[in-house]
């Protein structure tokens, strides 16, 4: 047996680690799992590039708990260590490394409690003891088993082991005995590690036999190490892309539809975003985007990572480029993070574009649901409004959607006022407005419908973006003042005899603001409504912004 002492400065790891990790506890099996996977990945980069010949189609991580040993173990057939390698791996680096982040953060160290790993180390977060025993895949190597109770002091002595890999046994210390649980467990593998690219085994499949669960000899795996996001778009059918939603959110609803992302310059990300369907009083299924890097779970407070649009949608983004083990503050400043999220930006308004292109009838049909996260998109990214008025779609009384440049077409040569501005009509309550809209078609304008809770900000940027376009509400007084292609009808009312006839009209305004109402007589067709009572586009948008 060897005794030995790592030469760094604290005197203890514990105050390092629960100075840092306390908020998160659940990670360090996130850490050890990981690393796990990480020494059977190893073995088969050996095994590819013919540097080791044993089998790796059979690598597999398990992990066990024993209630009563109050141990969790987490094993796998990897690359293993020899004692030297111990040395290296485990005792310099990562307390050197530990020592080295606690002096770069120590102002910062609120800010960093949560996602960010000790590795390793991690485990003395719900351990008063920690052994590894290993060995490496080398021929004729020593198995060794090193025990450490997070002073700076270890043991490492020789030991018995069948097979290459490692088991790494947290001795739980008292506080942590809540993990001591097969659900708990079960819950945080579930969360973390559902997606690893090597199988995970815990316990047995179990099976329903006369209403009781029973298990089956089969193991119990976990994850699946192969999920979509990581296959090309190629070799994806439409259900592969429902059926992966439903693995992620299992209670949702179907969503509108997906965007794969691959992108591997400059920088490596992929992930499938999905856009929900919104429910009827405009509310997003919350569910949230989840990050990962290389497979493994980190996060899913993504804001200042993803656009902030984005963060309605629902999916997953993986990206071994974005760092994943330092603050949210840290993150939302790094440069690289802003290039990230304004690339996804940029991608998911090329993936609308195509389909705008590809599959205009399906674009429209799902318009009505999608276009909340498009105005979104469009109010706080001007990149992104840019790219989306390619696709944006206007939709008039008659269902009819039209681009930008389509409408503009459209009522170019109907609908200008005295400053040569183009007028868009829109009503805002199809039925509450229907005599409007029927005179204004009457006298053959176009009359759109923006009826959403982002229309009137969507309106103030378009009209702040083209200012040649101006938005009208179709009951507001401007309707009368556009210029006509033709002359309409004289009016059968004398101005005198309209003078006369206002007042009696006013009386039945709506108290609380008659001063923005006007009695109209105008010509209203054939729509058999002989006056109007209109508002005033400027106190409505007055009385709206003061509302
Ligand atoms: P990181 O994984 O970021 O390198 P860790 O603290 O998690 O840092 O692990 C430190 C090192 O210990 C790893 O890089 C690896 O060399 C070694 N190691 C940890 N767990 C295992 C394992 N199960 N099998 C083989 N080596 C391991
Ligand atoms: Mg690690």
């Amino acid at each position: 047996m060897q005794t030995g002492k790592i030469g760094v400065t604290s005197e203890n790891l514990f105050p390092i680690i629960k100075k840092f990790l306390y908020s998160d506890h659940d990670i360090f099996l996130r850490e050890i799992v990981s690393n796990a996977v990480d020494a059977s990945q190893k073995l088969k980069t050996l095994a590819s590039k013919g540097e080791y010949n044993g089998d790796v189609t059979n690598l597999k991580v398990r992990v066990k708990f024993d209630k009563d040993a109050k141990t969790i173990t987490v094993s796998d057939n990897g690359i293993g260590m020899t004692a030297e390698e111990i040395d290296r791996y485990i005792n310099q680096i990562a307390f050197s490394g530990a020592n080295e982040f606690l002096e770069k953060y120590k102002k910062d160290a609120n800010a960093i409690i949560g996602h960010f790993g000790l590795g390793f180390y991690s485990s003395f977060m719900i351990s008063e003891k920690v052994d590894i025993i290993t060995k490496s895949y080398k021929e004729g190597s020593q198995a060794v088993k090193w025990s450490c109770d997070g002073t700076p002091s270890y043991n490492i002595e020789n030991t018995e082991r069948d097979e290459a890999g490692t088991d790494i046994v947290m001795h739980v210390n008292s506080d942590s005995e809540e993990f001591l649980d097969e659900h708990k467990i079960g819950d945080i593998l579930e969360k973390y590690c559902k997606f690893l690219p090597v199988p995970v085994i815990y316990g047995k499949k179990k099976e329903w036999k006369d209403g009781k669960q029973v298990e089956t000899d089969e193991d119990n795996q976990i994850n699946d190490t192969e999920p979509a996001w990581t296959k090309m778009p190629a070799d994806l059918k439409d259900e592969d892309y429902q059926s992966f939603y439903h693995r992620l959110y299992p209670m949702a609803e179907e969503p509108l539809f997906y965007i794969h992302l691959n992108v591997d310059y400059p920088f490596n990300l992929t992930g499938i975003l999905y856009f929900p369907k919104i429910k009827n009083n405009f509310e997003v299924q919350k569910n949230k985007i989840q990050l990962y890097s290389n497979q493994v779970f980190v996060t899913d407070s993504v804001e200042g990572i993803v656009p902030e649009f984005l963060t309605l949608l629902h999916g997953v983004i993986d990206s071994p480029d974005i760092p994943l083990n330092v603050s949210r503050s840290y993150l939302q400043s790094d440069s690289n993070v802003k290039k990230i999220s304004s690339h996804i930006s940029k991608k998911v308004a090329d993936r609308l574009a195509e389909l705008f292109k590809d599959k205009r009838d399906e674009f429209e049909k799902k318009w009505d649901d999608l276009k909340i996260f498009i105005e979104y998109g469009m109010l706080t990214d001007d990149k992104f409004y840019d790219r989306a008025m390619k696709f944006f779609l206007f939709k008039n009384t008659e269902d009819k959607y039209f681009t930008f440049e389509e409408y503009e077409k459209l009522i170019k040569d109907t609908q200008t006022d005295k400053d040569k501005k183009l007028v868009h009509l829109y009503a805002t309550n199809k039925e509450e407005q229907y005599t409007f809209i029927e005179a204004a078609r009457e006298k053959g304008y176009d009359v759109l419908v923006l009826d959403d809770v982002l229309a009137p900000h969507l309106i103030s940027r378009f009209e702040q973006k083209h200012p040649d376009h101006q938005f009208v509400r179709v009951d507001s007084d401007v309707v009368e003042n556009l210029i006509k292609k033709e002359d309409s009808a004289k009016e059968e009312l004398s101005w005198e005899q309209k003078q006369e006839l206002s007042p009696v009209f006013q009386a039945v305004c709506p108290e609380n603001n008659k001063h923005t109402f006007l009695v109209d007589f105008q010509d209203l067709g054939e729509t058999g409504s002989p006056m109007v009572i209109t508002q005033s586009e400027f106190m409505r948008r007055m009385k709206e912004m003061s509302a």
